[in-house]
């Protein structure tokens, strides 16, 4: 498979051209509530990503104790002055994501948020994006997915189908052994370090999950990974994430949604 690094960089250059074909650069709004290092981290990626293809970046960020109403309204009228929005999570508990979900603009929700959103979540839209690109076909193939989030593993599960694929979505309570064999493409999206061992597997895997291990260094859920088959992490989906928010951002400002309003 091409480097997920190489691919990034083409990808980029995609991206920059069509940007550069609006008479206007298209405006993303990045609302934060509080002021997680963690969250400050994947904000600051996510700008410094945007200038790099030209999108303006917004950064909006309100106090922990502001309430579910005020931030719902501040949702609604940023709306109007944005071609993309999104909310980055996790919320204070006393906020709850669905009803801010629903203060966005469907035609804006950047990030998926809604479930009628008009745009694929930047995660599994990234990881199909990148698939693609490498012509790997899904129809009639044999997929594992491990983990069943309403972010990544459900989302990526249903596009595969989509795509023709036969999926098995594993979770905690599954038996996961048997599953394992026979399988064309692994997705693993667990939030565990050291949790697959692919020195046995020789299909490609994907390896989704963020985690810090004993030394603090970024790790993914894989390990054993010597073949050259599991995406790295760091420098793996994450990136693909990043790249496919931005070509969401632009969608929106071209009006160019991979989901249709009838759906
Ligand atoms: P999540 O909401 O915590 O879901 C984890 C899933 O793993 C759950 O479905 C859980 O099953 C399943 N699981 C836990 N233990 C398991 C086990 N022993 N066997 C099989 N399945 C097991 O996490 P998430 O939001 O999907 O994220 C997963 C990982 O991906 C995290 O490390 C996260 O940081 C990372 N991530 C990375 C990116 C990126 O851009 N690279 C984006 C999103 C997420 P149950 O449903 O039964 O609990």
């Amino acid at each position: 498979m091409t480097s997920i690094k190489d691919y990034v960089v083409e990808y980029k250059n995609e991206l920059m051209k069509r940007v550069n074909s609006f008479s206007e650069a298209p405006q993303l709004a990045i609302i934060q509530v509080g002021n997680m290092e963690a969250s400050n981290r994947y904000i600051r990626n996510k700008i410094k990503d945007c200038e790099e293809v030209g999108i303006v970046a917004h950064h909006y960020i309100y106090e922990n104790n502001i309430s579910e109403q005020e931030l719902i309204q501040e949702v609604k009228d940023l709306n109007d002055h944005y071609d993309g929005l999104i909310i980055q999570l996790p919320l204070p508990s006393t906020l709850r994501s669905q009803n801010l979900a629903a203060a966005i603009n469907p035609l804006k929700d950047v990030d998926g948020f809604r479930h009628d959103s008009l745009f694929y979540p930047a995660t599994p839209k990234g990881i199909m994006d990148y698939l693609r690109h490498e012509q790997f076909d899904l129809s009639g193939k044999d997929v594992l997915i491990i983990g069943r989030s309403n972010l990544v593993g459900k989302p990526l599960a249903r596009m595969m189908i989509d795509a023709d694929a036969t999926v098995t979505l594993a979770h905690s309570k599954s038996k996961l052994a048997p599953h394992l064999q026979g399988k064309d493409l692994i997705v693993c999206a667990v939030g565990k370090a050291h949790f697959l061992d692919c020195q046995n597997i020789t299909v490609p895997v994907i390896d989704v999950g963020i985690n810090f291990n004993e030394n603090g260094k970024m790790c993914g859920d894989c390990f054993n990974g010597a073949g050259g088959n599991v995406t790295p992490v760091p420098g793996g989906v994450g990136l693909l994430t990043r790249c496919a928010l931005l070509d969401n951002v632009i969608r929106a400002k071209e009006k160019n949604y991979e989901i249709k309003e009838s759906v």
